[in-house]
């Protein structure tokens, strides 16, 4: 398993160069504390969190897995400890709300020290991330007394959180979901039924775990208009706070899965459990978009995640590993062949590698920063900045984590036979990028998000906002070296909107068009989107390098990944942009029984 060293040099590059965090957190008041020497000293501070804590039970931690005895689950050797000094280092209060406990960083912050944690540790990484999500969910729709109680321990981190959403007969569907809440006398709810897949449902790493669980009230109509959200403890909490009796509320058993393995997936069973409501009654579909929005960005950074360590670990390896000889020549005659970086298909798939992380980083950022620009500003600048998250979210999602799943493909690729032998972590990166695409909305429910709510559901509004900022980019760089990427992101961003067109109007001819076209316009979406971060990053190397500021290499290895990026990678969409258009019929004329043969 390569040990994870964070790109610091890259991560301040997006930070300040790219997306100037200061100069926009000084802007929003709630934030005027996120100098950019603050913002580095935390980031620093993670990157020794997660190089010197995490990373060293990465490997050992997927040996090991997590254990199940009669309701309890033991998490491998060295879990517990670690978390303890997370919270002890004040990392689980860090953006979370100053009023409950929290530090108040900005949201974009705790993204990228989530990046370096969950690089170094995935698995260690969804017991805190979890939380994350039901601290925003709580933070959001929680009454006063409830964020007493339960939000200032998660945000001290002594209690975890989880997100009970799927059953046994429902994952994407869950208008089907059955668990019931049945009011109390007290007020509170008794909450009935079984939960599979509960990430962190049961674990040995903190006193208590507050679950955020959906389920129907007796009343409630069908579907999903009739699902509340509930706060259920694992453990009862006291009026004063102290931890009470034990809850009705217990893990079955944990699943044996293809990988993040140190990750507790649990079958939770509430049997009339205390739970408590949150927000109002059938609109807890609504509330937990809350949770649903921050674990989609969650997720987009496990993409980015393990195509950065693959990628680090593929790098090493092809510096050090000898084979034959470069076609133009020996490059390394003292040695005995020359090292595999020389040849062309292994720079292939490092810069592939390269050039999806860094556009990812990038693009993961931008994200974090309209959460803070919604969360603290108002009016118009706040409605722009949640359109573009409303519209760039699926799109993080679906297409960070399948381009993640393909760099970390290209790690084992580049390691050979040994990428495919477990003692060189390689092909763990695989198993364990591998549920990035499922988990949180799977690929295919991001794109029908994506292609039916967002694009055409809002007439092609969303669209035009992210749009307008790619022309606003374009007409500001008029500078020669630049040329070739403008010129072909302003191509792919007027195809794009001829593509959704034309898309929308096959739908509402046959409204299986937008069914049909979906991953595919997601994934064209995804490259388009990553070529305007692409075109961002060159701009501002390009500035650097013509003033002669810093570190010229650095600058001008960015130039070179972004003249790959547009050259062998944004390509891909030519054959993303045919198959929408070439209708639906391929996919649906095929009668269901025809598929036997
Ligand atoms: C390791 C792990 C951890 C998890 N952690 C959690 C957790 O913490 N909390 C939680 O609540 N859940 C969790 N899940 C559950 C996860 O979110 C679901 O598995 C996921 O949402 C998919 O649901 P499903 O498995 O029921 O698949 P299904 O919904 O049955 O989907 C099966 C296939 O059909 C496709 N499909 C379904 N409907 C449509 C449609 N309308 N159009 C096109 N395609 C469609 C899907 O894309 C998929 O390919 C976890 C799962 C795993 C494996």
């Amino acid at each position: 398993m390569p040990a994870y060293k964070a790109p610091l040099r890259d991560m301040q590059f997006v930070m300040h160069d790219v997306l100037e965090s200061e100069a926009l957190y000084q802007s929003l008041p709630c934030f005027e504390e996120a100098t950019a020497d603050l913002m580095n000293a935390i980031v620093e501070e993670g990157a020794k969190f997660a190089e010197n804590v995490l990373s060293p039970l990465n490997q050992s931690g997927d040996e090991e897995s997590c254990t199940w005895n009669d309701g309890e689950v033991k998490t491998p050797e060295g879990f517990a400890a670690a978390y303890q000094q997370y919270v002890e280092n004040g990392w689980a209060a860090l953006s979370a709300d100053p009023n409950y406990g929290g530090q108040g960083m900005p949201a974009f912050v705790g993204s990228v020290v989530s990046e370096m944690v969950g690089t170094a540790n995935w698995s260690w990484g969804m017991y805190p991330g979890l939380s994350h999500g039901a601290v925003n969910t709580l933070e959001a729709h929680g009454d006063e007394a409830q964020k007493q109680k339960y939000l200032t321990k998660l945000i001290e981190g002594s209690w975890t959180g989880t997100m009970c959403l799927t059953e046994a007969h429902c994952g994407s569907d869950l208008g089907l979901l059955r668990t019931k809440a049945e009011p109390q006398a007290d007020g509170s709810y008794a909450i009935t039924g079984t939960k599979i897949f509960i990430s962190a449902g049961e674990h040995d790493m903190a006193e208590n775990i507050v679950h955020i669980v959906l389920a129907r009230l007796p009343d409630a109509p069908e579907g999903t208009k009739g699902i509340s959200l509930f706060i259920v403890p694992k453990v009862n909490v006291n009026d004063d706070g102290s931890l009470g009796e034990r809850n009705a509320v217990r893990c079955d058993s944990i699943e044996k899965k293809m990988g993040i393995k140190a990750s507790a997936t649990c079958v939770m069973s509430f049997d009339g459990a205390k739970g408590y409501l949150i927000g109002p009654p059938n609109k807890g579909l609504a509330c937990m978009f809350t949770f649903m929005n921050t674990a989609r960005i969650g997720t987009a950074i496990q993409g980015l995640a393990h195509g950065e360590l693959s990628y680090q670990g593929a790098l090493a390896y092809a510096r050090d590993r000898l084979s034959m000889r470069s076609l133009s020549g020996p490059k390394n005659p003292d040695g005995p062949a020359d090292p595999i970086i020389v040849h062309a298909d292994v720079r292939r798939m490092l810069l592939t590698q390269k050039a999806l992380a860094e556009g990812s980083r990038a693009f993961i950022y931008f994200l974090a920063q309209q959460g803070d620009i919604v969360h603290a500003a108002d009016g118009e600048r706040a409605k722009k900045a949640d359109d573009l998250l409303a519209l760039l979210t699926p799109i993080a999602k679906a297409f960070i984590t399948e381009t993640g799943f393909e760099s970390a493909n290209h790690g084992v690729q580049v390691y050979g036979g040994h990428g495919f032998i477990r003692e060189w972590g390689m092909e763990q990166i695989v198993r364990d990028a591998r549920i990035s695409m499922l988990y949180e909305g799977t690929t295919g429910i991001q794109a029908l998000d994506l292609i039916g709510r967002k694009v055409l559901g809002s007439g092609g509004q969303l669209l035009l906002g992210f749009t307008g900022l790619i022309d606003e980019f374009c007409d500001a760089n008029s500078d020669e070296a630049l040329a070739p990427f403008i010129a072909a992101l302003k191509q792919h961003k007027d195809e794009w909107l001829e593509l959704s067109m034309k898309i929308g109007e096959a739908a509402m001819q046959n409204p299986d068009e937008a069914g049909a076209a979906a991953v595919d316009y997601l994934m064209y979406a995804g490259y388009v989107t990553l070529a305007y971060f692409w075109a961002r990053m060159a701009a501002v190397a390009q500035q650097k390098i013509t003033a002669a500021e810093g570190d010229t290499a650095f600058y001008q290895a960015k130039l070179m990944t972004a003249k790959f990026y547009f050259e062998r990678l944004l390509p891909r969409t030519a054959a993303h942009k045919q198959a929408p258009l070439s209708g639906a019929d391929n996919l649906m004329q095929m009668p269901e029984e025809l598929f036997a043969f």
